[in-house]
């Protein structure tokens, strides 16, 4: 594609992903294209599913008046016949097409060339972007690449806008009870009020919220400016000598834009027209970078990125008056861009009903800590207009992936319902609280906890749990600006020997990289999941691997009951090394004339490598832990992060039932034990299969361990081991799934797995 279309292309692109409604998106679309193309007719047809018909929703070149009322019948018309094949058409002569279909509302006279391309999105066809000529025109192969290529990128923006419109739609009684879809994050049904949190200096996601005091919000917005002033003329001064004049005049550019009316005006305006100090920044800056990027001159259309930093420094001395944490509502639904852990844990407790992730799927790590801390969560919801529903009323349905925005009293009221469905299980899960895990054949399966991404001191399931399966470390380093000290170490593992003793505690050694950052050891990387990651760090930086080591032994004196597991392991010698250095730290600590003992220790099971090597890895620990989360990331290329390929994410796909049944093996011929302590241990479905396989123990969040006590509780093994053999002849994980909820039903424990989406 030539260079000025692809301009063209993106710079429509980025218009219609900053319109504010469909209505505007689809207009800049129709006019844009029209003009682009040089064709008589530019028009947008959405499809109504509920109605079957294709809607006229756009048109440049048609009488307007056409727009909303001309319906075409799902299956009639070239319209039709696009959506069909899902593929463009391209016609020379339109109307001599058996399809052809003649529309007189839209003063139509015979327009002979067409070219219709479908938008699409989530494999299903949204409507038809269609340009028409009054003579005839055969488009050519650029311009049909061009309509095809934008119309892939626009299936977003148009379902982003359609979301956002509805916001300001029909009353709340009368608005359809549509939601926005997204992936089960943890279980449960919240309903409360958006609090939209996003990260630091990104002004293009500060969300519309309305000023509380605009005086406050006036003065705010002055001392940032003053703030931005001061900081520019002491970077002015202190490169001077270093940079050259045509260089600094960047700076003047800016103060002169901070002295102008245009921009200090402007943006109090809007404050005083009620909107808060951020977001009226965010319009004005908008506003003014719009100008740049229209220019033709490209110097000139640079200058909009210019514009846009100035905004950012600005948003950045705002943001230092920080959310403050009485403003969090009782019921807050954290909605953001990508929620991270971090965002989660400010919410002071109590506080927090839900969370709404735009970015992130079901196996996020925030994901895994909303199950953690009990909380409904919804990940991956594309399509949410984040920056448009801070204090707004949601429901969101952490089941099946849903979140409706306002809700109608029909929506209100039905989740009422469930959430008391909710509370009554809740009630008759509480009955079997003390009873042991155990089959109705007499086969005991200890129930461990997963923590680390809460205090353990208050843990749900504390008191029943068989010890902790599995410890995350990553917390106490990501929450801090520097590696914690083998002090600081000591402290918090000490806390969770001690509150579980004499239970075993497995503590994992640090798993950072992957999704798990430290703002303080950076590291770029492309593809972060198959880089430098857990025990690969920890082998890389011995000091960092010792210390770490050393306070887990110096934790454990006088409690003895530490269990220690390797993350991420992919090559025996990784276990080697390991080993050697956790003698290290134990001579070393001896000779310091400390008395600690050797823990048992064990290597996780996650990655493919793993699975094939579980023999030799076996022979060389004590126990086997399989980290379901990545091992099924891994056994089927699927980030577990990524929300456009969450639907494909499944750990009961065969492929991974095959992979545990060979690891469950492996271990039994070394006499090893095996546990399972990713987020399958958790499902009340899927234990059913780990039990059949014979799974030593299993670890999980406190939400789920009593569904999960109820499910053993209710099967025999020999029962277990029946439907592990029927799964293990299923072609799919989708077939695997059926026959689960088939055999919790007869069970009578269909309440234990709701309908996902
Ligand atoms: C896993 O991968 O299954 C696991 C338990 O570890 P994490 O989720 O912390 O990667
Ligand atoms: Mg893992």
């Amino acid at each position: 594609m030539p260079a000025e279309v692809l301009e063209t292309l993106h710079r429509i692109v980025k218009e219609v992903n900053a319109a504010e409604d469909l209505g505007r998106a689809l207009t800049i679309i129709v006019s844009q294209v029209k003009r682009a193309v040089q064709a008589d007719v530019c028009s947008v047809y959405l499809t109504d599913f509920e109605r079957r018909e294709h809607v006229l929703r756009a048109t440049e070149g048609l009488q307007q008046s056409a727009v909303g009322q001309v319906r075409l019948p799902l299956h009639r018309g070239l319209i039709g016949l696009v959506c069909e094949r899902a593929e463009p058409i391209n016609l020379a002569d339109a109307t001599s097409h058996r399809r052809y279909l003649y529309i007189h509302e839209t003063g139509e006279t015979q327009f002979h060339g067409f070219l219709g391309v479908p938008i699409i999105q989530h494999r299903k066809v949204l409507g038809v972007l269609v340009v028409r000529q009054q003579e005839q025109r055969s488009f050519g192969n650029e311009e049909v690449t061009f309509l095809f290529t934008l119309a892939a990128q626009l299936a977003g923006a148009i379902t982003h806008a359609q979301a956002s419109g509805e916001l300001d739609g029909p009353s709340e009684r009368t608005r359809p009870s549509r939601f926005l879809q997204g992936w089960a994050g943890a279980p449960g049904v919240a309903m409360g009020r958006a609090t939209v949190v996003y990260p630091p200096a990104d002004l293009e996601a500060v969300p519309d919220r309305p000023a509380e005091d605009e005086a406050l919000e006036e003065e705010a917005f002055r001392t940032a400016v003053a703030a931005v002033v001061q900081d520019l003329m002491a970077l002015e001064d202190r490169v001077e000598e270093s940079l050259a004049a045509e260089d600094r005049a960047l700076f003047d550019a800016w103060l002169m834009m901070l002295g102008s009316d245009s921009l200090v005006d402007r943006s109090i305006e809007r404050i005083q027209q009620g909107n808060w100090a951020p977001g009226a920044l965010l319009q004005t800056i908008e506003e003014h970078a719009r100008v740049f990027d229209n220019m033709e001159d490209v110097y000139l259309r640079e200058r909009a990125s210019d514009v846009r930093d100035l905004g950012r420094r600005i948003l950045m001395h705002l943001q230092q008056r920080s959310l403050d944490r009485d403003d969090y509502l009782p019921e807050t639904i954290l909605v953001g861009e990508e929620i991270s852990a971090m965002q989660l844990a400010e919410v002071p407790p109590g506080h927090l009903a839900g969370v709404v992730s735009a970015r992130g799927a079901s196996f996020s790590h925030v994901a895994i800590l909303a199950r953690a801390m009990g909380v409904p969560a919804v990940m991956g919801v594309s399509d949410l207009p984040v920056g448009r529903v801070d204090g707004r009323e949601l429901i969101i349905d952490g089941y099946r992936g849903r979140v409706y925005l306002s809700p109608p009293p029909s929506v209100r009221y039905e989740y009422r319902r469930l959430a008391d469905e909710d509370r009554e299980l809740g009630e008759e899960l509480r009955a079997i609280q003390g009873l042991p895990s155990e089959t109705t054949d007499g086969v005991a399966l200890p129930l461990h906890l997963n923590a680390g991404l809460i205090s353990e001191m208050n843990l749900q399931g504390q008191e029943e749990a068989a010890g902790v399966g599995l410890y995350r470390t990553e917390v106490p380093f990501m929450v801090r600006e520097h590696f914690p000290s083998e002090a600081e170490q000591i402290v918090n593992y000490h806390r969770v020997l001690q509150t579980f003793a004499p239970r075993p505690v497995t503590i994992r050694t640090l798993d950072i990289g992957g999704d798990k950052p430290l703002s303080y050891f950076p590291i770029e990387e492309s593809n972060p999941f198959l880089g430098w990651r857990g025990i690969r760090i920890s082998l890389d930086h011995p000091e960092i691997f010792l210390t770490q080591v050393r306070a887990m032994l110096q934790a454990a004196i006088g409690q003895d009951n530490l269990r220690l597991l390797l993350p991420m392991v992919s090559r025996v010698e990784e276990v080697d090394d390991a080993l050697l250095l956790i003698q290290r730290a134990h001579d070393e600590l001896e000779e310091e004339g400390l008395s600690v003992s050797m823990p048992r220790i064990g290597v996780m099971i996650e990655v493919p490598a793993a699975v094939y090597q579980v023999q030799e890895l076996a022979r060389r620990v004590d126990f086997l832990s399989i980290g379901t989360n990545d091992l099924t990331q891994y056994l089927l290329a699927v980030d577990r992060n990524n929300a456009h390929v969450a639907g494909i994410y499944d750990d009961l796909h065969p492929a991974v039932l095959r992979a545990l049944l060979q690891v469950v093996e492996g271990a039994r011929r070394c006499r090893r034990e095996v546990g399972v302590c990713g987020e399958m241990a958790g499902n009340p479905a899927a234990v059913v299969l780990l039990l059949g396989m014979g799974i030593d123990n299993l670890s999980m969040n406190g939400g789920s361990l009593a569904r999960v006590k109820c499910v053993i509780r209710s099967i025999s093994r020999a029962r277990a081991r029946e439907l592990l053999q029927a799964a293990l002849r299923c072609e799919t994980g989708t077939a695997v799934q059926a026959l689960l909820t088939n055999a919790l039903e007869e069970l009578g424990l269909g309440g234990l797995v709701r309908p996902g989406k």
